[in-house]
């Protein structure tokens, strides 16, 4: 029996290991939303990003020829600064950021990083220079530490340490039982969104890459992780070109230019206190969200006194 149960516990050994290597490939897939119809072109040239600024011009597309996303969206993020992109719910802001990391093949127009059009660049180069940092990011069922790894894969344990503390997650991490060894994923800790986030953006400051996408939570968070997190963005994001999607409007007041999408369309451009001048989509959203704040503020009050 014993000479049988080895190599069985051998087989489910190897087992294990496969299941969690197809996990990671699916996660990855996930992770990546990898669309197999966009391919290289014959002769891509691996993108060569100076100064990383970026270049809509006259967007058009579709996801079904039926019906138009964008339509006619052109702006720039000079390089370093920091553009935000707002809107109502499906108007278009997640597509903007796929459209960059090239999913998607777009129907016309151009998009360009540093006069370098997506389509003429490898997409193994044009990913390497973007680091994105999803709404919801996909932990791989494994230590915290090699999630935060993934990032950049030779990254010593101490830079590991490192990236975590500028993302405001390494104290948390350190007081867990296992610290950065702890596994997380379906099979291990649950970590709230807000800590995904802060992960994925441990993450990204070690992949250091020139051109950052950031695409906000919708959740609401409470008022100390929101600024913990924001204190990582303005941290990860710090003269690197950056695009945020944001659904929290306290994160575009800093923003160099802010874009209010409207089905499809460039509805309201500008900075914040010349939207807010304007009184139109933007100030009416502004009003909203901070009416929604206070609410949630005084009930969370009214709990506390309870
Ligand atoms: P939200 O603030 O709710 O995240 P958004 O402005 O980011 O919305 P997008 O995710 O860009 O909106 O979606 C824009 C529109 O495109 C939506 O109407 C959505 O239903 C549609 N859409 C998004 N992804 C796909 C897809 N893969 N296939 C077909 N339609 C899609």
């Amino acid at each position: 029996l014993m000479q049988l149960s080895i190599p069985l516990n051998f087989i489910g050994f190897v087992y294990r290991e496969i299941r969690q290597g197809l996990t990671d490939i699916e996660q990855m897939f996930e992770l990546l939303d990898v669309e197999p119809e966009v391919r290289d072109a014959p002769h891509a040239k691996p993108l060569v990003v100076g100064q990383g600024a970026i270049r809509f011009e006259d967007v058009n597309f579709s996801y079904d020829p039926a019906r138009p996303i964008l339509r006619g969206v052109s702006f720039e993020v000079p390089a370093g600064k920091t553009v935000a992109i707002v809107g109502p719910s499906g108007a278009g802001k997640s597509t903007i950021s796929r459209l960059l990391y090239r999913f998607y093949d777009i129907q016309s127009g151009n998009i360009a990083i540093d006069g370098q059009n997506v389509r003429d660049v490898t997409q193994q180069s044009l990913r390497a220079a973007i680091g994105m940092v999803p709404q919801d990011t996909v932990l791989f069922n494994d230590t915290i530490a090699y999630n935060i790894r993934y990032g950049r894969i030779d990254a010593s344990e101490e830079e590991v340490s490192r990236a975590a503390d500028l993302a405001q997650i390494g104290d948390f991490i350190r007081r867990l039982p296992d610290g950065f060894k702890s596994m997380v994923g379906e099979r291990g800790l649950k970590l709230s969104g807000g800590e995904k986030q802060r992960v994925a953006i441990a993450r990204t400051i070690l992949k250091a890459p020139p051109i950052l996408i950031l695409d906000e939570a919708t959740s609401a968070l409470d008022t100390a992780t929101e600024q913990e997190i924001q204190a990582a963005l303005d941290f990860v994001s710090k003269g690197r070109t950056t695009l945020v999607i944001a659904h929290r409007l306290s994160t575009v007041v800093s923003a160099d230019e802010i874009i209010v999408l409207k089905d499809g369309q460039i509805a309201e451009r500008g900075r914040h206190a010349e939207l807010l001048a304007q009184k139109g989509l933007y100030a009416s959203m502004w009003d909203r969200q901070r009416e929604a704040t206070e609410a949630e503020e005084q009930l969370k009050r009214m709990r506390e006194n309870d």
